[in-house]
């Protein structure tokens, strides 16, 4: 070996060993970690939908079941439903109404769907306290997926992605058209199921059109993936799901539904 080659080794030599060193160096570094998520990250108050006062009801009827659809509860029993945690559904069946009972958590339809316009009318007990999320909050989950929310906006402000009628978390309603509590509320919901691809995205999202009152609330809005209380929303894949509603944990007088049905599409 002459010396300059010797020379050349050992430069490459050197080289290589700080070229480890580096590497090693860069295994060991510690880089800063995401912060965690909570709730707060995920809630925006303004803008405040406008307030629209919906029409009133001239004559004191509840519109019925058209012909095609499955009745989910018609003022009798809740056999359409059962606990999400197993066994019968046990909120509480009295004149012609249901309310929820808190302690036996939340109820989903027995049957499955995908593709469907859903009627449901709801009451905020006129008695109602709380606050913000902690005043009348309940929801309706399709597919078990994703929540529209259920919340008493009736002089009550929230984070606008968390009002009634909501995506919850995701996007907040055209306009608030609430009713006083005390007073029935009426959603009609049109939703179309998503499609996913083999690797479980979303080859067509999840879309919702939600009408309160006879006011437009989500105009065919895409939905993001689930609705999470803390976080992001996350694509799970699935197929069809139950209609789910919500006994939230908030310490407000219980919320009363009626009148619910459903046409698969
Ligand atoms: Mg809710």
């Amino acid at each position: 070996m002459n010396k300059k080659t010797f020379i050349s080794q050992a430069t490459l030599m050197i080289a290589l060993s700080s070229a480890i060193c580096v590497n090693v160096n860069a295994q060991q570094k510690e880089y800063p970690k995401p912060e965690p998520m909570k709730p707060g990250m995920s809630e925006y108050w303004t803008p405040q939908p406008k307030i629209v006062t919906p029409g009133v009801t001239t004559v004191n009827a509840a519109i019925t079941a058209p012909s095609d659809a499955i009745v989910l509860f018609d003022g009798k029993d809740l056999s359409s439903w059962e606990s999400v945690k197993g066994g019968p559904a046990q909120w509480t069946v009295h004149d012609g109404v249901f309310t929820v009972d808190k302690k036996t958590g939340d109820i989903q339809t027995k049957q499955k769907f995908e593709n469907f316009q859903i009627h449901l009318e709801w009451c905020v007990p006129e008695n109602i306290t709380g606050t913000s999320q902690g005043r009348g909050n309940s929801g309706i989950f399709l597919q078990g997926k994703y929540e529209i929310q259920i919340l008493d906006c009736y002089n009550n402000e929230t984070y606008v992605n968390g009002q009634t009628g909501s995506v919850y978390k995701q996007t907040p309603p055209l306009a608030n058209a609430m009713r006083k509590p005390g007073e029935w509320n009426v959603y009609d919901i049109i939703y179309s199921a998503p499609v996913f691809k083999e690797d479980g995205t979303y080859r067509v999202p999840p879309r919702v059109t939600v009408i309160q009152n006879g006011i437009i609330l989500q105009n065919n809005t895409t939905i993001l993936g689930t609705t999470e209380y803390i976080g992001f929303p996350k694509v799970e894949k699935h197929g069809a799901g139950p209609i789910i509603l919500q006994s939230h944990g908030d310490p407000s007088e219980p919320i009363s539904f009626r009148n619910i049905w459903i046409r698969e599409l």
